[in-house]
């Protein structure tokens, strides 16, 4: 007989495992104890050394399927305690926390199983759960994770629910925010007033919300609005109390199949869309009619997560609309009293809860590349999960930029970025972002030594950082997507990087956003822009996108007279008045949707080139590719295209042969690149590259001209995930400073 000490590092807390373990030993008939420490789990265990020495062996294979073993450490000692039994300790707090939190987890099918089963004693309640599904990281306040310091502290167990929690037979042994009807938190349901209204709250919030009421549903990681999706004067009714007018909802689907009614879905996508973590998926649309859901080819979908969300379908509805709750850009409502408080007028119902959600999560969004997510906004379901690096070495805070903005942390061996936090342009999102920065300094123990941001002088972000008064770095925004890119790929060499996105500050006082660099950790040069493109009204032209096709179209000796205002930027571009040039992408889609009188005037970032890709036909034509110096002059393209437009050709067939000229421009200057370096791998970020007819074609492209090309994976494709690139540019510099 040995006793073995055995220490277990990654996700381990509230994920079943001190279940599975004691499972596994009572199987291995070994004998000890087993606690949560804030580093991971500790075990104590007294058996024969073989089957001991087995037992460390087998358990990566055999873990809980949510549990992820970053590595195991076990030691051997002759010296016994004479344990008779096997048993689980209380958590002790420790100085040195490094545990990882698990996101939150949708429903399982267990769950759903007995929650829609009349002799099950948690038939129909909304909140049942158990060591496999339920809330995580929305509920947690602090570490380690046990119940008291969760939002389910003031719920404390039934005699029924305490027998559960402590029966290793039981699936919900040990689950913490384990609860029943006697002893957990309650739905309520309230009136447009917000008086409190007597029944079942689910059947009357269905009842509302089938005759067509928007209706405010209390989530994981907050509020959204709900309504009927089937019904546009609905839908059109929501926008305006919204003052949403053309940003696309998305929706929650019963199951696949109702998806499958609306959208195409692949077996890929049904298998992101049905996994654990349930984003938004965007699909593309199968059918017209859905243009009040969503303008572009593509609308968001995703499948009931909670048990809330199942019992409020019940068999009324295949679809709904279930958007965040929220008000002109602050970030998602999260409060019963903040909510019932501020969509006074904009919801007509409202289906709240008393466990509290201590921690904001919108839902994730993205589409599906290569079998696998790709963001558009990670957050629920994968926040607060890490990107394992083993180059981290140092405790470093990375502000993110402004629009998408987002933070990122790390510690030895690890980066956490942040959960989406919103474009930090009001108080709110700001006062969000600051405390979700202390609150992941808490929960994950870090104080940095380096604080790292964009080098744009006006980012609020900015603006935190050189505040906390801590050695700051300053990086290049282009450079910090590329290796974002990098990390996210686990690349460690030096890359080409395009980088198109819609403005980011330049190190020469223009914007940037049509870049290719050669770039690494420790720095980048730029091999390729685009010709600047003067926004006429400066942030005006953002909106105004119509100044964007006079500036193209002036620069390149087209006839502007069909566009309105043309004498007013005229003058105001010959006087050279407020007129700064950039070289983003972002700004050449959005001048050519104007010039193919796609969009004149965008309601939202980006919509000129959503709706751009959604106009563009499959053909083979190009437009001219022209180069002055660097750059890419777009003015062949530009006049090529008004050509086109002149002789009554198709704008989809333009559209079409515009992406083409873009695929063949990334290939042009990847080439140059690669003459002038040797380098063959190439990253893809900004956020142009949400652009799935680029992310379709370009790759494929480049490829059969023997590049190696990579794109996001695991962070955001557009601003959300330059953190973790600004990250590990931090890393770099203070790897170097210490040598
Ligand atoms: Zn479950
Ligand atoms: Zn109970
Ligand atoms: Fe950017």
């Amino acid at each position: 007989m040995v006793r073995a000490l055995i220490h277990i590092h990654g996700i381990v807390q509230g994920v079943g495992f001190r279940p599975f373990i004691h499972k596994q030993v009572r199987d291995s008939a070994l004998t000890g104890t087993i606690k949560n420490t804030s580093s991971g789990v500790e075990l104590e265990l007294e058996g024969e050394r073989e089957t001991l020495e087995r037992f460390v062996a087998e358990l990566p294979d055999r873990a809980p399927v949510l549990a992820v073993i970053e590595h195991i450490e076990a030691e051997y000692f002759d010296e016994l305690r004479h344990f008779t039994d096997f048993r689980i300790l209380q958590s002790r707090t420790e100085s040195v926390r490094n545990t990882l939190i698990s996101p939150d987890i949708a429903l399982c099918d267990d769950c759903r199983r007995e929650l829609l089963s009349p002799s099950d004693r948690r038939y129909r309640y909304p909140f049942i759960n158990c060591t496999n599904c339920g809330p995580r990281f929305t509920i947690i306040k602090d570490v380690p994770y046990d119940r008291p310091l969760t939002s389910m502290g003031k719920f404390p167990m039934c005699p029924d629910c305490d027998r559960e929690y402590h029966d290793i037979e039981d699936r919900r042994y040990h689950a913490q925010p384990d609860c029943c009807p006697v002893c957990g938190p309650h739905v309520y349901y309230l009136d447009a007033n917000g008086a409190r209204q007597q029944g079942d709250a689910i059947a009357l919030a269905r009842a509302a919300i089938r005759e067509g009421k928007i209706i405010a549903v209390k989530g994981l990681g907050g509020m959204h609005l709900a309504c009927r999706c089937d019904d546009p004067s609905i839908v059109t009714r929501l926008r305006h109390n919204k003052q949403r007018d053309e940003k696309p909802f998305a929706i929650m689907c019963r199951d696949v199949e109702a998806a499958r009614q609306l959208c195409f879905v692949s077996p890929a996508e049904e298998k992101i869309l049905n996994g654990h973590r349930k984003p938004i998926v965007l699909l593309r649309k199968r059918r017209e009619g859905l243009e009040h859901l969503s303008e572009n080819g593509f609308v968001g979908v995703m499948l009931p997560y909670t048990p809330l969300h199942v019992l409020l379908f019940g068999d009324d509805f295949d679809a709904l609309v279930m958007t965040s709750a929220n008000l002109s850009d602050t970030p998602i409502m999260y409060q019963n009293d903040e909510a019932t408080d501020k969509l006074r007028g904009i919801a007509e119902g409202y289906l709240l809860h008393n466990r509290d959600i201590q921690t904001r999560c919108d839902d994730s969004l993205c589409w599906v590349l290569d079998g696998k997510e790709y963001f558009a906004r990670r957050s629920r379901g994968y926040v607060p999960f890490p990107v394992q690096m083993s180059e981290v070495q140092h405790k470093i805070l990375a502000c993110g930029a402004e629009q998408k903005a987002s933070f990122c942390l790390s510690k030895p061996g690890y980066a956490f970025p942040s959960q989406h936090i919103g474009d930090l342009k009001n108080m709110e999102t700001y006062e969000h972002y600051t405390t979700q920065i202390a609150h992941f300094e808490r929960l994950f123990d870090i104080e940095p030594e380096l604080l790292v941001c964009d080098r744009h002088p006006d980012y609020l972000s900015t603006a935190y950082a050189e505040e906390r008064g801590l050695p700051l770095l300053r990086v290049q925004h282009h450079h910090a997507h590329i290796a974002a890119c990098m990390a996210d790929n686990g690349l460690n060499e030096k890359v080409i990087g395009l980088a198109w996105d819609g403005t980011g500050w330049g190190d020469d006082g223009s914007s940037w956003g049509g870049e290719c660099l050669l770039a690494d950790y420790r720095g980048f040069e730029r091999v390729g822009s685009l010709r600047l493109i003067p926004l006429i009204g400066g942030d005006l032209a953002v909106h105004e996108i119509d100044r964007v096709a006079f500036a193209l179209m002036h620069e390149s000796d087209c006839d502007t007279s069909m566009i309105p205002n043309a004498a007013q930027y005229e003058r105001q571009l010959s006087a050279n008045l407020n007129c700064p040039r950039s070289s983003g992408m972002g700004r050449l889609f959005d001048g050519v949707a104007a010039m193919l009188g796609i969009k004149t005037k965008a309601s939202y970032e980006g919509q000129g080139a959503v709706l751009l890709e959604r106009a563009a036909q499959d053909t083979d034509r190009n437009y001219p590719l022209a180069f002055e110096g660097l750059r890419f002059d777009w003015r062949p393209m530009v006049r090529a295209m008004a050509a086109d437009l002149a002789r009554g050709v198709e704008i989809g067939e333009i559209a079409g042969a515009f992406h083409n000229t873009l695929c063949a421009l990334a290939l042009e200057q990847c080439r140059r690149a690669r003459a002038h370096s040797g380098i063959t791998t190439v990253c893809l970020s900004g956020g142009s590259f949400q652009n799935m007819r680029l992310m379709h074609a370009l790759p494929p492209l480049l490829e059969r001209e023997g590049f190696r090309v990579y794109h996001h994976r695991r962070v955001s494709t557009n601003d959300e995930g330059l953190s973790l690139g600004q990250l590990m540019i931090g890393e770099a510099y203070v790897s170097d400073e210490k040598q």
